[in-house]
């Protein structure tokens, strides 16, 4: 892995929206801390690339692979026929079946919960996003949802991974204590919506299918302070990392100077991690709570009045 004499070269998709706008953040961040990074930018294209059967190019594709490591900007899926989602080509592609969402609270930045530490495990590749729907009858359509016993171990094996080397398996470890049988608790989404929001502390990491991780993570992000807060990482077979924001393209704010880019940062310094240049990764990710802990620049979505440039450059002082 890196070290401080050899940049390590990363694919990066500004993509749609506030994409464009927070990923100049990032950047401007990652060159004030210095991180030995180089990126390959690459957009979104304006027609359907035969070799993808998307508006991805196939050498956009074929830069994360090479790679094995990126950082994703929300993209928005031009609507109309004849085209797969920009999201669903990735995952699908780049067999990206994990996608990690972490999500804590802030100090200093008031909700009604000050406990929150949860990691959401969201299955990437199947269940609602199989992309099998059609007509059956003259209104009447059908959507099949996809669980495999394949993707159902992939993910689940990583969340064991990922709880034992994160220092989350103090829970499973109890309960197996008592019951040989058994190493986790199952919970029934509805419930579990009801107790995330009467005490999300009860919860340490989650794994769970494709659209129920989508719906979870959000109630999650609004426990903490909204969608510009929280980061996430996807996770590929043959070790690729594309860390990404959980919110979309906002475009009732996009191209306005408005959004927090916090969520993408925090996504970023998912990416350093995994690279392991932890240094850079504390190093930017203090600088990036301390702005937010202090008050004084804050994005309107944290009831601040300051805009996207001026909070980047906060955290830019701070480093
Ligand atoms: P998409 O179709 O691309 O998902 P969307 O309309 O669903 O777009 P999201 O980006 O998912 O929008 O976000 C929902 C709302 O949360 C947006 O309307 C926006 O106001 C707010 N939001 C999301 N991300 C941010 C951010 N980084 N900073 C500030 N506000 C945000
Ligand atoms: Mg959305």
């Amino acid at each position: 892995f890196a070290s401080a004499s050899t940049p390590i070269t990363a694919t990066l998709f500004p993509g749609d929206g506030i994409g464009p706008e927070i990923a100049e953040s990032v950047k401007q961040v990652f060159r004030e801390a210095e991180v030995p990074i180089v990126w390959e930018e690459h957009y979104v294209g304006d027609q359907i690339d035969p070799r993808t059967q998307s508006f991805l190019t196939w050498e956009s594709l074929d830069s994360v692979r090479r790679n094995k490591v990126g950082l994703k900007g929300p993209m928005a899926t031009p609507i109309g026929k004849g085209h797969r989602s920009l999201n669903l080509t990735l995952r699908k592609e780049l067999n990206l079946y994990a996608n990690v969402r972490p999500c804590y609270s802030l100090k200093g930045y008031k909700t009604r919960y000050d406990n929150v530490d949860l990691i959401t495990i969201r299955e990437n590749t199947e269940g609602e996003y199989s992309g099998l729907e059609h007509q059956v009858v003259r209104g009447v359509v059908e959507s099949l949802k996809i669980i495999t016993r394949q993707a159902s171990l992939r993910v689940a094996e990583y969340a064991f991974h990922y709880a034992k080397a994160h220092g989350r398996q103090r829970c499973c470890r109890e309960v197996a204590e008592k019951y040989p049988d058994i190493v986790y608790e199952e919970v029934v989404i509805d419930n579990c919506c009801m107790m995330l929001v009467k005490n999300p502390a009860l919860f340490d990491v989650l794994v769970m299918p494709n659209l129920y991780g989508d719906i979870i993570s959000d109630l999650c992000a609004g426990l903490i302070g909204g969608l510009g807060l929280t980061p996430s990482c996807n996770i590929g077979e043959g070790g690729i990392a594309l860390a990404e924001a959980v919110h979309g393209s906002a475009p009732d704010i996009a191209g306005k100077n408005l959004a927090n880019p916090t969520a993408l940062l925090l996504s970023a310094v998912t990416m350093l991690r995994h690279l392991e240049l932890h240094d850079k990764a504390d190093r930017i990710q203090d600088a990036i709570l301390n702005t937010i802990a202090e008050g004084k620049y804050r994005t309107a979505d944290l009831g601040g009045t300051s805009s996207t440039t001026e909070f980047t450059k906060a955290i830019c002082d701070h480093l």
